[in-house]
């Protein structure tokens, strides 16, 4: 399904990693940890550098300034892109613009496109996909949603409460998630609209969250017919959509992140020295870094199929959920071995492998925890009769 020549694709692999070695990781200043402006400048400045170079955001169409890439070729674009804190954003393809800007693509109206979906993808408006509640509201129980919205007049109210909605404190606006008489649905709010209130940003473990992750209250806020995304009442199915590309692309950019981890740990066990050894010589260590690499290697060929049925354009619903519980634990004990060859040295903030293990762990809480994704494919397993 590749959309380049191979010898074409891999120049612009090599011009990505050559990017990211010699620019991007070059301006991670680990000082700006929490700093979402700072961020945000670094990135535009990188943006520049990255268009000069032949690069931008791996799906939006070239017209857009991005390189239209299959999902295929986005794992090897965006594990490169991944290493850095700062590529995805660098390369206008982070959460959440990367998954609204997909989502939109396909469900927009022409007026929503103009309005939302192209400033998004030039990078001059900012979004944010306003699901999860406090309890008791929708948190992994998707039929829990509690916000609502009821039509009046010719457009729609809408009450409720959401929290950990990532890069809301900068967004322009949010897609919101409310239930209507025919079911959950969608909405395009603009976040100075009337009762829509960013209460707080709730900090976390993620030491580069890119527009934090808020509490936001939702009180007789009025908007348009317009407003309304897609068809009334199938909220769950665009959400679906959304989420399933936005997994895929967690789970290509975070193994990018593990490797870096494991790179960092392997010069360090290569140098430093116990028992008149170097650590490298030690069995235990030899373990860890042989574990990484296994996983490193699974979780690149599990989610190299499920962008490659994403390509083919069949159901990656149940594959999707394997690759992300099966990706977002294998990165995360990746990084946690990092951290363990790096002894204190890892566990501080003068090498980037703490804030790398801290950027993975929430990964198996969001999008689905891991529980719940096994749940559900223990439930079709066993409904559907599959075969191991
Ligand atoms: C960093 C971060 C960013 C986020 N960004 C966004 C965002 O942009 N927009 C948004 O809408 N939401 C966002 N979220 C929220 C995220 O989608 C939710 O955290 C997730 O859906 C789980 O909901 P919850 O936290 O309420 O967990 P709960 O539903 O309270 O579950 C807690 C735990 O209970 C267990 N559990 C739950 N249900 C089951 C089950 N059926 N079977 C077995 N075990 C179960 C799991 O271990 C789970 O981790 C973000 C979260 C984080 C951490």
């Amino acid at each position: 399904m590749n959309t380049r020549p191979p010898a074409e694709f891999a120049a612009l692999i090599d011009n990505l990693r050559d990017f990211i070695d010699t620019e991007v990781i070059l301006r991670e200043d680990l000082r700006h940890a929490h700093d979402s402006e700072a961020v945000e400048r670094t990135a535009a400045e990188l943006y520049a550098i990255a268009r000069s170079r032949g690069l931008g955001a791996p799906r939006a169409r070239q017209e857009d300034g991005g390189l239209a890439l299959s999902w295929t070729e986005c794992c090897a674009y965006l594990e490169q892109a991944g290493r850095s804190f700062l590529g995805p954003q660098a390369l206008r393809c982070a959460p959440p613009t990367q998954p609204d800007v997909f989502a939109l693509d396909r469900l927009g109206s022409p007026a929503q496109r103009a309005r939302y979906l192209e400033p998004l993808m030039r990078g001059e408006r900012k979004s944010c996909f306003a699901m999860t509640e406090p309890a008791p509201g929708v948190g992994s129980d998707p039929r829990m949603l509690r916000t609502s919205a009821r039509r009046e007049g010719d457009g729609w109210v809408i009450d409720g409460h959401k929290w950990f909605i990532s890069g809301a404190m900068r967004a322009d606006f949010a897609i919101v998630v409310a239930r209507t008489e025919s079911g959950p649905s969608w909405f395009l709010v603009d976040v100075d609209t009337p009762g829509f209130e960013r209460v707080r940003n709730i900090p976390t473990m993620e030491p580069f969250d890119m527009g934090g992750h808020a509490e936001i209250r939702i009180t007789g806020c009025r908007v348009g017919a317009d407003a309304l995304v897609g068809e009334e009442g199938q909220g769950a199915a665009h959400s679906q959509l959304r989420l399933e590309g936005a997994r895929l692309f967690h789970c290509m950019r975070y193994i990018g992140l593990a490797s870096r981890a494991m790179d960092i740990a392997q010069a360090y066990a290569l140098e430093r020295e116990s028992q008149g050894v170097p650590l490298a010589d030690h069995q235990m260590v030899q373990a860890m870094v042989a574990d990484a690499h296994i996983q490193l290697y699974a979780a690149r060929q599990i989610t190299l199929d499920v962008a490659h049925r994403l390509d083919a354009g069949t159901s990656i619903r149940h594959h999707s959920s394997m690759a992300k519980v099966f990706v977002s634990e294998a990165v995360y004990q990746v990084a946690d071995s990092a951290v363990q060859i790096c002894g204190a040295l890892g566990v501080s903030e003068d090498v980037p492998v703490s804030m790398i293990l801290r950027m993975l762990r929430p990964f198996r809480i969001y999008d689905g925890a891991s529980e719940v994704h096994r749940a559900a494919i223990a439930r079709r397993a066993l409904r559907h009769r599959m075969s191991a």
